[in-house]
């Protein structure tokens, strides 16, 4: 079986555009984001559902989460509240079983284009180069305003 894509990421054996790290987590972009700044909280270890990880690994995860959130808006990203939003297993619409927390910016009156954007987002597979390059860009922007150790 092919290894998990997000473990890949956590070892960097696969590109990702991150935000931050530490021993324990990694925050990268999404790269078919819903919203511009959707982000992605992991653990460095894996497991597919939050059950499977300790206490303080889980409560880390999501204090980093909400640092995200907070360094989302400082770094002028739209957004006028969030989805912190964890899919637990496949029957949650779960599709990497690597446990991850969406950070999801989210605007007022923005339903229709999210659900809009939820359903074609993977269908654009054209300009991959440029995306790459703005989803750096957002990264580095949402890191400068995240304190360096969480
Ligand atoms: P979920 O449906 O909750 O499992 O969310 C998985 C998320 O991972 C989706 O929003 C995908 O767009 C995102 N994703 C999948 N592959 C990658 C990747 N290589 N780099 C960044 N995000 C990814
Ligand atoms: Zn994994």
């Amino acid at each position: 079986m092919a290894e998990c894509i997000f473990c890949q990421i956590a070892k960097k054996e696969m590109p990702a555009s991150i935000v931050y790290e530490d021993e324990q987590c990694l925050v990268f972009m999404d790269i078919f984001p819903i919203k511009e700044g959707h982000t992605l909280v992991i653990p460095k270890t894996h497991g597919a559902f939050l059950h499977e990880l300790d206490d303080a690994l889980r409560e880390h995860l999501f204090k980093v989460a909400n640092a995200v959130l907070l360094a989302q808006r400082t770094a002028g990203i739209t957004l006028d509240g969030a989805n912190l939003l964890v899919n637990d297993g496949k029957a949650a619409n779960q599709h990497v079983p690597h446990v991850h927390i969406h950070v999801l910016p989210r605007e007022h009156g923005d339903i229709a284009k999210v659900a809009w954007t939820f359903l074609t987002r993977m269908l654009n597979f054209f300009g991959k180069d440029k995306k790459r390059a703005k989803l750096d860009q957002l990264a580095r922007n949402i890191s400068q305003h995240l304190p360096e150790k969480l």
